[in-house]
């Protein structure tokens, strides 16, 4: 599950999904990764060395067939609108630009190359394989978008940001072995519906399936490890995706683990089942947040410390600008979220 926000990195990637900004009391570990290991035994949790790809799973989604049937939510989305109603507002509703930004470019790089590494047989799963497959990875996307070739002023500034990439694949094979995993998914988009009717969807990034069925979902962040005060946000992403996946397969994730590959540090929480239906409650009552700004045309901004990552400071009056008219189809038109991307 991938947080792939492009100009905002600091909400996918930095401090998570940035969600729910009440501090929440959550049976969270979070440690380094050594003490990660030595504290939860992490593989015999959900370590399936021997599971294959999973078949008849109604949870899975394919991305734009979801996008036709109707109105969903996605956890970044949700994300969006707590952190600022008028961020879900240019983002959903106007579906104005974002330029990439080196940051969420490397995420989206790294991403890929973990996605990929796993292609590979499990014995080739190494440090020199996943960092050869940078340059391919990254000629792909520059291929794909052009203009990202702009993005850097010289070569150098190129070669010091495809090290950094370097250097988060390398943290990852501290975090953990990918020669003994098996994921049964990658990247892989999940949806469900609610019995409020609202259908919830998302990316995940890896979901890792044991032989007895135990489901593990990864993320990965390559942001550094969030603050305590935004652990409980990025969580919110992850029980948001274990939400999607009780809902559709009647089972409940037995391990969330975010790493994040910029300081290399793991978090992981086992959900609960009374968790996760607060997690619907909530889930619902921002929907009907949604609902009621989308009806009542009001779109408000709410300053806090990601507007420095915000591509639309020029259109937000916190900022001395104007929004631009909302579209002729916007009041009632929830379709709106039916093709936000992904997370
Ligand atoms: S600059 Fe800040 S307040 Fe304005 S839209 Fe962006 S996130 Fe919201």
């Amino acid at each position: 599950m991938s947080e792939g926000s492009p100009s905002l990195p600091s909400m996918g990637e930095q401090v998570g999904a940035l969600a729910d900004r009440r501090a929440e009391a959550v049976p969270a570990e979070r440690s380094g990764a050594l003490a990660a290991e030595q504290a939860t035994g992490e593989p015999t949790t959900a370590d399936p060395t021997t599971a294959g790809p999973t078949t008849a799973d109604p949870t899975t989604a394919d991305p734009e067939s979801a996008a036709r049937r109707g109105p969903s939510l996605s956890p970044s989305r949700a994300g969006d609108f707590l952190t600022c109603p008028l961020l879900y507002r240019f983002r959903v509703i106007d579906r104005l630009p974002e330029p990439p930004s080196p940051p969420a470019l490397r995420g989206t790089l790294v991403h890929a190359v973990l996605e990929h590494l796993f292609d590979r047989p499990a014995g080739e799963r190494t440090f020199d394989q996943a960092e050869s497959l940078l340059a391919p990875e990254w000629a792909r996307m520059s291929a794909d978008d052009p203009g990202l070739a702009g993005l850097f002023g010289t070569e150098a500034e190129e070669d010091v940001w495809l090290a950094e990439a370097a250097a988060m694949l390398e943290r990852y094979f501290t975090l953990e072995d990918p020669r003994r995993i098996e994921p049964a998914h990658r990247e892989l988009c999940v949806e469900a519906d609610l019995a409020s009717g609202l259908r919830v969807r998302g990316y995940i990034d890896r979901l890792d399936v044991a032989p007895d069925g135990a489901m593990r979902v990864v993320d990965y962040k390559t942001g550094a490890a969030p603050p305590e005060a935004f652990e409980a946000q990025a969580l919110f992403q992850m029980r948001f995706y274990a939400l999607v996946l009780w809902r559709g397969r009647g089972d409940i994730p037995r391990l969330l683990q975010l790493m994040y590959l910029g300081n290399g540090e793991i978090v992981r929480y086992q959900p609960e089942e009374r968790d996760l239906l607060a997690t619907e409650r909530k889930v619902n009552a921002i929907w009907q947040a949604i609902q009621r700004a989308r009806e009542s045309r009001d779109w408000r901004p709410r300053p806090g410390r990601l507007c420095a990552w915000c591509a639309h400071q020029a259109l937000c009056p916190a900022f001395g600008g104007t929004p631009p008219p909302l579209p002729e189809d916007a009041p009632g038109a929830p379709a709106g979220e039916t093709t936000e991307g992904a997370p």
